[in-house]
């Protein structure tokens, strides 16, 4: 594995490498690596030819300074395991090489009502944070492909609509959330949770299986409701919130009716860890 730290080296080579026909996968990382993440380099390796993963803990998505100094950065446990899925290049920039001008000149995206509702609500100026550096490193890179997981639903619709506004010709590969065997779906933020908070976090999975079990047999309102006070019997849990959106749109939905492809979606606090899961009902 090469491992790049300029973004002027990292598109030299790729565009060496593109010029003589060979196909680009490119999965975006916040690093502390886990079997999540490795699937997504596993499945770019299968359909590229150079697979490029970058770790970079960006600091224009975060809005709690809190959330960013505390976020998981093991890079020595990273490097073997990427090394183990025969990842071709790392590309691991600082924030100056991908900020020179640092974080007052961001650029406004026009993400329409993805920006303000669920995630986006609750993390002003988040996802816009995550669309400027994943334009950047489109653009460093020009990836034909990019793998992203189900496991940040909402990411991913903001992600192909960036693909749409800026018409970059570049497919998103969707992949399965991966989890523990306890159903907890893996996160780099599970690493903050003590081992009484996994076993209460299980609940988080149990209740949106339960979830695509039933809904047919119940009203959206009498499902919600039953479902957040189903994660709530578990110590520590708090819901932000636990929606059914349109799978395509993303529109929030209020009747089973409403949408053809449904997608369950909840951000939990379990402590002070904060995790999301959803599930295609
Ligand atoms: P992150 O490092 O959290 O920014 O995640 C990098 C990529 O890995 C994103 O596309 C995530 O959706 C994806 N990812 C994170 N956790 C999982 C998981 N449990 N299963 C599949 N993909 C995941």
């Amino acid at each position: 594995m090469i491992l790049y730290k300029r973004a002027v080296d990292i598109s030299g080579f790729v565009k060496k490498n593109t010029h003589v026909g060979k196909s680009i996968g490119f999965v975006p990382t916040m690093g502390a690596l886990h079997q999540g993440h490795l699937s997504l380099i596993q499945q770019a390796k299968l359909e590229n030819d150079i697979v490029i993963c970058s770790i970079f803990v960006n600091p224009a998505q975060f809005n709690e300074q809190n959330d960013l100094r505390t976020y998981p950065r093991p890079l020595e446990s990273d490097l073997p395991l990427l090394i183990s899925t025969q990842c071709d290049l790392l590309f691991l920039p600082s924030a100056d090489e991908i900020y020179p001008n640092g974080l007052n000149s961001l650029k406004h995206y026009d993400l329409g009502y993805l920006e303000n509702s669920l995630e986006g609500r609750l993390r002003p100026g988040h996802f816009n944070g995550v669309v400027n550096v994943i334009d950047k490193f489109l653009e460093i890179l020009k990836p034909d492909r990019l793998y992203l997981g189900q496991k940040d639903f909402q990411q991913v619709k903001v992600i192909e609509r960036l693909l749409q506004i800026t018409r970059q010709p570049c497919q998103c590969i969707i992949c399965p959330i991966q989890r523990e065997e306890s159903g907890l779906a893996m996160s780099s933020r599970n690493i903050r949770l003590t081992a009484e908070q996994k076993v209460h976090a299980s609940v988080i999975y149990k209740t949106l299986s339960f979830v695509r079990e039933h809904y047919k047999k119940y009203s959206l309102k009498e499902l919600q409701s039953h479902a957040i006070s189903m994660v709530h019997q578990a110590p520590e849990t708090a819901v932000d919130y636990l929606e059914f959106c349109d799978a395509e749109s993303f529109h929030i939905i209020h009747n089973w009716n409403d949408a053809e492809h449904i997608v369950c979606v909840a951000a939990v606090k379990v402590g002070e860890v904060r995790l999301l899961d959803n599930i295609l009902l």
